[in-house]
């Protein structure tokens, strides 16, 4: 069941000239020794706040960073972070000590209009979390307005992501946009062929994107741990690879929708096995879809490289979450890679091609491919997987709430 479609503000559709803005933005950057070790994050809100900077608004950012558990931990502090925003951004960065309280209001008041606030990590309070109403009051001190642009924590019912979005108008702002047109629209009313390629370690993360997409793709490709427990699903020997015993009927059922809705569903025809999972195990290469007994597959193999590639070739819309093998140890990772390379390709060749979740990204980092060299790479792992198990997302849904209120 896909969640019902919402209505939300646009922020280049606001009239905000001059006015105080707090914005939520995913920062839960890497920090290596005290210096951010990946911008990437930051980039991403560049076209929102450049927006906001552009017309003379205060900017108030606001952001978690990892997991302090509502208690001030300093190697969680977003100082770090501020030398990158003033360059990312061009422009002034004051940092509030606190995110909330009298410190942060007298940061905030002192900052100028074509300014930025950046707010300390607003997980050092468990308030937060508990999307406690006061809380959110606090924050939505610090603006007339509330723009959302923390694709990372939409499907978290948060005080600066849920309960603030009742205390102030509010619209999205340009990156959850453009995560909701591709993992959305794209995925809603995809360019056909529709593919999607699924693997990773485990069917129980996965089970409800595979029913969701199966309403609306052409093929389906499964890879990784999990296509063990559907091919025993098949009744095919797997050896000792990756099985989810009590999920094995919940597969049975995934290939049985995918009959239903003429959707095919491929299984790898040939894999990488070893006896121990270790970098210099020697490796056999399996001939055919069933693995030896004693060993487990542990990469796709390359006939399954092969018949995966060309229907990549041949799709006009391509989503891939989750990698072939274990990519973690090179002598495992040439699926993957072979994968990603096969989606930068079908870019090239004008497919929509969508990378979601945390691995795959991994997998594209390790292969040397940048984001741009693909459609879209989703900057919210949990967020788009919610998104396309068709699940609503609280920061969203309370937004458009907000919005109707108003
Ligand atoms: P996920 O977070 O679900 O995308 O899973 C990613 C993990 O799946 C990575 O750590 C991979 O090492 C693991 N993985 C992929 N293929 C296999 C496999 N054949 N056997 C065991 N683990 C695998």
């Amino acid at each position: 069941m896909a969640a019902p479609v919402l209505k939300l503000a646009r922020i280049q559709d606001m009239d905000l000239k001059g006015k105080n803005v707090v914005v939520r933005v995913d920062y839960n950057v890497p920090l290596k020794d005290g210096k951010v070790g990946d911008e990437k994050r930051i980039a991403a809100t560049v076209p929102t706040v450049k927006h906001l900077l552009d017309n003379g608004c205060r900017v108030v950012l606001m952001s978690h960073l990892g997991r302090p558990k509502g208690k001030v931990a300093p190697e969680f502090s977003l100082k770090p972070l501020v030398p990158s925003v003033e360059k990312l951004m061009g422009a002034k960065v004051h940092f509030a000590p606190d995110c909330v309280g009298p410190e942060a209001d007298k940061v905030v008041a002192a900052a100028g209009k074509g300014e930025i606030v950046l707010l300390e990590n607003l997980r050092f309070h468990a308030e937060e979390e508990a999307n406690d109403a006061s809380f959110a009051k606090q924050l939505a001190r610090h603006g007339e307005f509330f723009v959302q642009d923390a694709f990372g924590t939409v499907h978290r019912a948060h005080a600066s992501t849920a309960a603030i979005a009742a205390l102030l108008p509010g619209c999205i702002g340009f990156l959850v946009q453009k995560e909701l047109e591709f993992l959305d629209r794209a995925v809603k009313s995809p360019a056909r062929p529709f593919l999607a390629i699924i693997g990773g370690a485990k069917v129980s993360d996965k089970i409800m994107v595979l029913n969701n997409l199966l309403d609306s793709v052409d093929m389906l490709l499964i890879g990784g741990g999990m296509a063990y427990t559907f091919l025993a699903a098949q009744n095919v020997a797997i050896g000792k690879s990756l099985l989810e015993a009590d999920k094995v009927e919940e597969a049975k059922n995934v290939i049985a929708k995918a009959y239903k809705k003429r959707a095919q569903c491929l299984l790898p025809a040939d894999h990488l096995a070893v006896q121990e999972l270790k970098p210099d195990a020697p490796i056999q290469h399996t001939q055919s879809m069933a693995v030896p007994d004693g060993w487990m597959g542990v990469d796709i193999g390359p006939r399954t490289i092969a018949i995966f590639k060309e229907h990549i070739r041949q799709a006009k819309t391509i989503f891939w979450n989750g990698p072939m093998g274990v990519f973690e140890m090179d002598a495992f990772s040439n699926g993957s890679f072979e994968i990603a390379k096969a989606m930068v390709e079908a870019t090239q060749n004008g497919a929509v091609t969508i990378v979601g979740g945390g691995d795959s990204l991994s997998v594209l980092k390790k292969a040397g491919i940048k984001s741009s060299q693909l459609s879209h790479c989703s900057t919210g792992g949990g967020a788009s997987m919610e998104l396309l198990e068709g699940k609503a997302l609280p920061g969203l849904t309370a937004l458009s709430k907000g919005a109707e209120g108003k």
